[in-house]
């Protein structure tokens, strides 16, 4: 039996960028040891307290059918939080809770997309854009952001792509390069959107990992707000990835379409991990703070062992849980030198190719192993790119 063209394409074939982690399980599974630097999964659980407001929910009765475009206190609180973060007046109608950001990011495009229809996207990118962006029948149109740029997007680069297209995907404080875009990025994308007439979908899922400078959303921007998706998500702030919890916030009559969508699609997210993702929302920024300070730590840790040496280069990261570094000096790929780390010394890194054309010769390092084991895989992974770079 012949499958859709829609499932069998959207991989679009080729590779899926994740051999070298799905290798890292393998020798795991075998049972050698590997420092885990690759995936965006805190080395911490989800906080007790919150996973006692999940059970006190959920032993109170609310495991039935939950209101599907989100309980109103959540959607409420959202929308709160993102008023204050935005300046922009937010309510209830403008929030559609989903299932993570990445049902989120699947939902916006399918609510801005026409089958065929061109929808772009920044590489490097998070490795699930492309497929998402098929499976909701797009054409998906990468752009490329420079590594001489800081990969800060080029405007001039969007606009040479736009004629046509329907909408931008943007991801600030971006994974995989932790580069946080400046106001004027912002405001230059802002601009091609209002000029070609483009929807601009902006994950926003690690705003609470600013390193450096500050957070803008694209909504916050004059004219934005009525042409902007966010998407949001509480994995990263809160530690809660596996509860699978997240939002759409734009106008209020397309989150009229996307409850639509929810109902014939993912019938809501259940009401108790909503009550405690609303719980974990009072907790108030002082514990999103307390749970991005890892990061930070071991950001700065990774800087002092990054000076100490001139082989492996570093992409400035303002934000998010990962550190791309520059690898080419050992005139191997970011793939081909991953896989050499990991055979070498059981580190597993994702090699920045996964992320897109714009990453070659990069490595993606996730901060999600402990200081010590961090710093010290760090020093592994530099003196192994000191000799090979040598040996070249
Ligand atoms: N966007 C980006 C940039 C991500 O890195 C991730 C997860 N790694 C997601 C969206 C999806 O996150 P979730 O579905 O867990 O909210």
């Amino acid at each position: 039996m012949q499958v859709s063209n829609r499932i069998s394409t959207l991989l679009s074939g080729g590779s899926d960028g994740w051999e070298v982690f799905n290798r890292a399980r393998q020798m795991i599974a075998e049972g050698i040891s590997v420092t885990e630097l690759t995936i965006g999964e805190h080395d911490i659980r989800t906080a007790a307290p919150i996973l006692q407001d999940m059970h006190r929910s959920a032993m109170g009765g609310h495991t039935g059918y939950a209101s599907i475009p989100g309980i109103p206190a959540l959607r409420d609180a959202i929308a709160a939080r993102v008023t204050a973060r935005t300046g922009v007046p937010t309510s209830r109608e403008n929030v559609m809770i989903t299932p993570g950001g990445q049902s989120a990011l699947f939902a916006a495009h399918m609510a801005v997309i026409d089958p065929g229809d061109t929808a772009l996207y920044i590489d490097p990118y998070y490795a699930t854009y492309p497929g998402t962006l098929r499976g909701a029948s797009a054409v998906p149109m990468a752009i490329k952001a420079h590594a001489s740029d800081a990969f800060q997007p080029r405007a001039t680069d969007i606009a040479a792509h736009a004629a046509g297209a329907k909408s931008l995907l943007i991801n600030s404080p971006n994974n995989p390069t932790g580069v946080v875009y400046s106001r004027e990025t912002l405001e230059d994308i802002a601009e091609v959107c209002v000029e070609h007439d483009l929807w601009l979908i902006s994950d926003e899922v690690y705003d609470t990992q600013i390193w450096e400078g500050e957070h803008i959303s694209p909504r916050a921007l004059e004219g934005m707000a009525e042409r902007t998706l966010i998407v949001g998500s509480m994995s990263k702030s809160h530690a809660m990835t596996g509860s699978r919890i997240g939002w759409v916030v734009g106008p209020a009559h397309i989150v009229e379409d996307l409850i639509n969508l929810a109902t014939h699609t993912t019938y809501g997210v259940p009401g108790f991990i909503q009550e405690a993702a609303l719980f974990a929302l009072e907790q108030g920024e002082a514990f999103e703070a307390e749970i991005a300070e890892p990061f930070r730590r071991r950001r700065a840790l990774a800087y002092n062992v990054l000076a100490a040496q001139n082989v492996v280069g570093v992409v400035p990261n303002a934000g998010a849980m990962y550190m791309m570094l520059d690898v080419s000096a050992t005139g191997l790929s970011g793939e081909g030198f991953a896989y050499a780390l990991l055979e070498a010394h059981h580190i597993a890194v994702m090699p920045g190719e996964s992320f897109g054309a714009a990453a070659a010769g990069h490595v993606r390092v996730a901060m999600t192993v402990d200081d010590a084991a961090f710093e010290s895989s760090l020093k592994t992974l530099c003196d192994f790119a000191i000799t090979l770079a040598t040996k070249g």
